[in-house]
């Protein structure tokens, strides 16, 4: 339900009117503060302590959004938590954040980044090597280019992304590399980030009592809703902060695109979770900013929201929001990793980023997905997903020149 008083196209106008379409590259500057104070709030938003760090957020945050004029207003208008990483944009997102960033003083805003590290690293999908294949020295470098492209001394969260087995997180040489960054003063707080075995990860995270944040995947459409709600209290209490990202689910209902979720309502959803500290959505229009911020003015769900919500499994639709189960994994003879493959087509078709696709699948070509040999797939999704259709889109995605992705 929309506030009284809603936030003003003009107001936003201020500060600037046009959302870029791409990333720009940076300029010079400085970072000039050093507090390392939680920042003020307005206090006309719910805020929430993301666990032991301590910071005191608003529940709305930002994730990927590549318009600066739009960066600039959501910081303006009571955004405090930025999230990115080194692989968004080809660094690029990075360079953008540091343009807006000089600007102001370090105290206002909490930024959290992650290195970029090969694809296969990520724990995830049907490599055997558990994530653990990447020179801890890797992470320490990564730090660095970050901080040169944000323009700061000091991140407040430095993430391990894409956990997918425990085994990673866990790994000692990686948590010897954090803990040296937070020694060194290159990050107050570490975390992890999570799309796919989310309850094992967060439980592993918690107990061994070392990641301050997990950033995790979470929505109404999980069909695990009920074990991530039992380990993201397991965690809670034993004082992790929770980021909630993929809270939009995909976006649309149907794979043509013509209905579209009740994006108020699934913010809202994943929020009604007093240990979801704070969402990460990411804004790709100012309508869509001024749509989330109103969000934190009033979480309560309308019965007409709580209805929206129902809609996709009333009409049958299976969306773009792949569960990331795995149940895929075996049954395909090339070994290919399909929750990844899946991961990217709801991006690019979901979400309308196709450039965060690519980010994702890092040095892949359309070569790499050999769904284009199988005369037909034999794979049966949970959700009734075509893989192989889905799988030859993203290939295309994939073979548009650089220059036209966005
Ligand atoms: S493609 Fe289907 S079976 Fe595979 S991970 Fe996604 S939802 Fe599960
Ligand atoms: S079409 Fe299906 S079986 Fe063939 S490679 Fe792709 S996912 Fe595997």
């Amino acid at each position: 339900m929309k506030s009284k008083s809603p936030i003003t196209r003009r107001a936003f106008l201020q500060t600037g009117t046009t959302a870029l379409a791409g990333a720009t590259l940076l300029s010079s500057g400085s970072c000039s503060q050093q507090s390392k104070e939680t920042p003020p709030q307005r206090s006309e938003f719910v805020q929430r302590t993301l666990g032991r760090t301590g910071l005191r957020l608003p529940v709305v945050s930002m994730g990927a959004c590549y318009g600066i004029d739009l960066v600039r207003s959501a910081l303006d208008n009571g955004i405090v938590y930025i999230h990115t990483s080194s692989d968004y944009s080809e660094r690029n997102h990075e360079r953008l954040l540091g343009r807006v960033f000089q600007d102001r003083p370090r105290d206002s805003f909490v930024i959290g980044t992650s290195p970029d590290l090969p694809y296969t690293f990520r724990g995830s999908g049907p490599s055997e090597d558990l994530g653990r294949d990447v020179e801890p020295g890797l992470i320490l470098e990564s730090i660095e280019g970050s901080l040169e492209r944000l323009k700061l001394d000091y991140v407040d969260i430095y993430y391990l992304g894409s956990m997918g087995r425990k085994e990673t997180l866990l790994h000692e040489p990686y948590i010897d590399a954090y803990a040296k960054l937070k020694r060194d003063g290159k990050t107050r707080f570490v975390g992890i980030t999570t799309h796919e075995n989310e309850p094992e990860v967060i439980r592993a995270a918690a107990n061994s009592g070392f990641w301050d944040v997990v950033l995790t995947s979470y929505n109404f459409r999980q069909s695990h809703r009920e074990e991530m709600d039992a380990a993201i209290q397991y965690a809670a209490d034993r004082g992790l902060g929770f980021v909630g990202m993929k809270t939009q689910a995909g976006v649309y209902w149907d794979r043509k695109r013509t209905r579209k979720i009740n994006m108020t309502a699934a913010l809202k959803w994943a929020l009604q979770n007093e240990n979801i500290h704070t969402v990460v959505p990411a804004f790709s229009s100012f309508e869509e900013m001024e749509e989330d911020i109103e969000v934190m003015k009033d979480l309560t769900m309308t019965p007409e929201e709580t209805r929206d919500l129902a809609l996709g499994d009333e009409l049958g639709y299976s969306g773009h929001y792949c569960q990331q189960c795995g149940g895929c994994l075996s049954q395909c003879p090339e070994r290919v990793d399909i929750p990844t493959l899946m991961r990217c087509h709801m991006y690019a078709y979901g979400h309308r980023q196709p450039r965060k696709a690519r980010d994702t699948l890092g040095s892949w070509t359309s070569a790499d997905i050999p769904c284009s040999n199988c005369a037909r797939c034999p794979v049966s999704c949970a959700l009734g997903f075509d893989v192989q259709s889905r799988a030859l889109e993203i290939a295309r995605v994939l073979d548009v020149p650089d220059d036209f992705i966005v």
